[in-house]
């Protein structure tokens, strides 16, 4: 299959970008998958109502079947058709955080969404993303477009055009470029179908934000403890991984260098994920920095790039600094440890 590229600048009006929008939008109407920006990782969108187009992109993807996909929107209207009901918290949280993001597992409608979005739950995960191609798209095509992130399963999801490409060229209908995307995190995923609402994947929202307008939020116990079924289904896979196994390491850069040069003695080439504070301190094959320190949301937005990075070396192991688990590091550290295979080195 060939696959289209539509180049559109996010920061151009609506109406400069409608043409080639309105081409993928076509696709996407005639039960094609097509890739497109979002404000937190690319995503690859089909009709979330049309069963056969969803397929597409579990078979794009190689996508396990058993996990299901969040419905992007660009209405409430669209909202209200696929819910069956919207509690008080989900309006608070929506006026407060949509577009953006959030993404709110609700009871759904029976009939409306297609049965493999969903996977066999009685709730639908949906979204509103704030991204303006993203939103354009979703209203050219006049559909909830169901879309996950527009990698391989298993990759790091992808953050620029290049990283579609490299993943999914010749197995969907087209990637509409939008520039690199933001946040470079996923949305977090909150159940409100609990009397507390949960969160199932930590993501571009904080619980600390969230707590703020709704107060006492809880987290879903197997996002800290391995042991333990999650209640999102796709927290249970492994994700996000370079191709080189890769631990975390947990204490000071000189006791991190000592792992590196345990491994460079055994003759092992050896990568260092770190960030600017602290690139000139390692000596190892390959040292990349992903963002600064003081401000993690640097290093949530190169976070992925980096990973796959990693992969253009020839690097037979990775070890990557930790970060602090309060606000986006809550969800920095949950893709690391998920792309590490849980694998924590500490120094205590
Ligand atoms: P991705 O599309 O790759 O960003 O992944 C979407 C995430 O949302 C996965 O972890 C899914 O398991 C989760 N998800 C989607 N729908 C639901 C749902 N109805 N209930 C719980 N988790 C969901
Ligand atoms: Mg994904």
């Amino acid at each position: 299959m060939e696959t289209n590229i539509w180049i559109v600048d996010n920061i151009v009006d609506k109406q400069s970008i409608y043409p080639q929008v309105k081409e993928a939008a076509q696709l996407l109407k005639s039960g094609e998958v097509v890739a497109f920006p979002t404000e937190t990782v690319y995503g690859l969108g089909a009709n979330a109502k049309d069963a056969k187009a969803v397929e597409k992109i579990f078979a794009a993807k190689g996508r396990p079947s058993d996990n299901p996909l969040i419905v992007h929107i660009a209405h409430l209207k669209q909202l209200e058709e696929m819910v069956s009901a919207i509690p008080d918290v989900a309006h608070t949280l929506i006026k407060r955080f949509w577009p953006g993001p959030l993404t709110l597992v609700l009871p759904k409608k029976e009939g409306v969404i297609s049965d493999p979005v969903t996977a066999g739950l009685p709730t639908v995960a949906v979204r509103m993303p704030a991204h303006p191609v993203a939103l354009a798209l979703i209203e050219a095509s006049g559909l909830p477009l169901a879309a996950p992130s527009a990698n391989i399963s298993g990759r790091p999801s992808p953050t620029t055009a290049a990283h579609v490409f490299a993943d999914l060229n010749g197995r969907i209908a087209g990637i509409v470029d939008g520039g690199e995307t933001g946040i470079g995190v996923e949305s977090t995923v909150l159940d409100c179908t609990t009397k507390v609402p949960t969160i199932l994947r930590p993501g571009g929202v904080t619980k600390e934000a969230l707590e703020k307008v709704i107060g006492n939020v809880f987290v879903d116990s197997a996002l800290t403890d391995e042991r333990q079924t999650p209640k999102s289904p796709g927290m249970k896979y492994t994700h996000y991984a370079p191709k080189s196994p890769m631990a975390i390491v947990q204490g000071s850069p000189a006791f991190l260098q000592t792992l590196v040069n345990k491994q460079r003695t055994l003759g092992k080439k050896v990568g260092v994920l770190t960030t600017e504070e602290n690139r000139s301190f390692y000596d190892a094959d390959v040292v990349l920095a992903c963002g600064s320190r003081h401000d993690l949301h640097t290093v949530a937005s190169h976070l992925y790039d980096t990973l796959r990075k990693f992969d253009e070396t020839d690097v037979d192991f990775i070890y990557s600094e930790s970060f602090p688990t309060e606000g986006i590091g809550e969800a920095i550290m949950n893709r690391l440890k998920k792309a590490a295979g849980h694998q924590v080195i500490d120094e205590k």
